[in-house]
């Protein structure tokens, strides 16, 4: 399959105007030394919205990519992450990553984990939104934030976060929090979305796959595409980059997509956030 979807992305609007890709690369566990081949491969691919953190140490990586690609820069899309390390430096961590990554702007930046035991999430997003007022940061956003944490910044808040990237795929959906952040106009974005590959295996969503000619993947992504979610799949496979892309064209019907919703059984792939607070993140 050598096509590309890049003009068949569909692009969402963010409470501030910005748009976004739906579909984007993430890069957690790329190894640093192979962050630019795969991230070529992936922008070659039709990619245009990746996301990176300081924590995966491979933003030179993606800078590296994006600047070998001479793509321009007003149509790529750059998310990356403020460490749980720095969160009382994040002006500083800032530019770091931001030349790290080798650019002028990016277009949106994430606390990565409230890690509420620090205390620090608030002081961090007041210095992020200076940034932003700065406009070296075209959107503002946090992850892992669940509903105390959002409620302990919002009232604190000038700007409400642009989006909240937090664990959803079939088995993990956490509905109340994407349901809370969308009353907030916070749009909602998966990490994990294949469930780092395990929520493949379900029957139903094998079931779907055989029936469209699609595959398990393409059926998990067109799920969360078609509530409206913003979706990040890891590959570091050109083939798989491209079936993941591929999902933009597989159209499921709502009762069906009420099939996968049933898969929910709370498998948390990653870590709980009302406690993480890894040090080298
Ligand atoms: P994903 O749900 O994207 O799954 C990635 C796994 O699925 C890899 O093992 C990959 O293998 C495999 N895979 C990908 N595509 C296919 C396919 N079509 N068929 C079969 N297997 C496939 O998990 P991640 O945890 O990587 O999450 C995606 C992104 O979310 C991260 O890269 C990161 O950007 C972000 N993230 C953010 C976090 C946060 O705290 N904010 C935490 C975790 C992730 P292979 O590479 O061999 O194809």
């Amino acid at each position: 399959m050598s096509q590309t979807h890049q003009t068949t992305i569909p692009q969402l609007t963010l409470n501030n105007g910005v748009q976004i890709p739906q579909l984007g690369f993430g890069v957690f566990q790329v190894p640093p030394e192979e962050t630019q081949r795969i991230v070529e491969d992936a922008l070659e691919a039709g990619y245009r919205h990746i996301d990176t953190a300081a924590a995966y140490r491979n933003e030179a990586g993606v800078g590296a990519a994006i600047a070998a690609s001479g793509i321009p820069r007003e149509e790529l899309f750059i998310t990356t992450k403020l460490r749980n390390g720095e969160q009382g430096t994040a002006h500083e961590a800032f530019q770091n990553s931001r030349k790290a990554l080798g650019v002028e702007f990016v277009d949106l930046y994430l606390i990565h984990w409230p890690v509420p035991s620090q205390g620090l999430f608030t002081e961090a997003w007041k210095a992020m939104e200076k940034l932003y007022a700065n406009s070296q940061i075209r959107a503002i956003g946090v992850s892992n934030f669940l509903p105390e944490h959002l409620d302990t910044l919002l009232p604190a808040a000038e700007v409400v976060p642009a989006v909240n990237q937090f664990e959803i795929h079939p088995t993990f959906q956490q509905q109340e929090l994407a349901a809370k952040c969308r009353e907030l106009g916070i749009a909602v974005e998966a990490y994990s979305p294949l469930g780092q590959g395990a929520d493949l295996n379900a029957a139903a969503v094998k079931a779907l796959a055989g029936k469209y000619g699609a595959t398990p993947a393409q059926v998990v992504l067109a799920w969360h595409l078609a509530q409206g979610t913003i979706v990040i799949p890891k590959s570091a496979d050109s083939n798989r980059m491209r079936e993941n892309l591929g999902a933009v064209s597989v159209g499921i019907s709502p009762a069906e997509l009420v099939e996968i919703t049933a898969l929910e059984s709370g498998a948390q792939a990653g870590a709980d956030p009302a406690v993480a607070a890894f040090s080298q993140m």
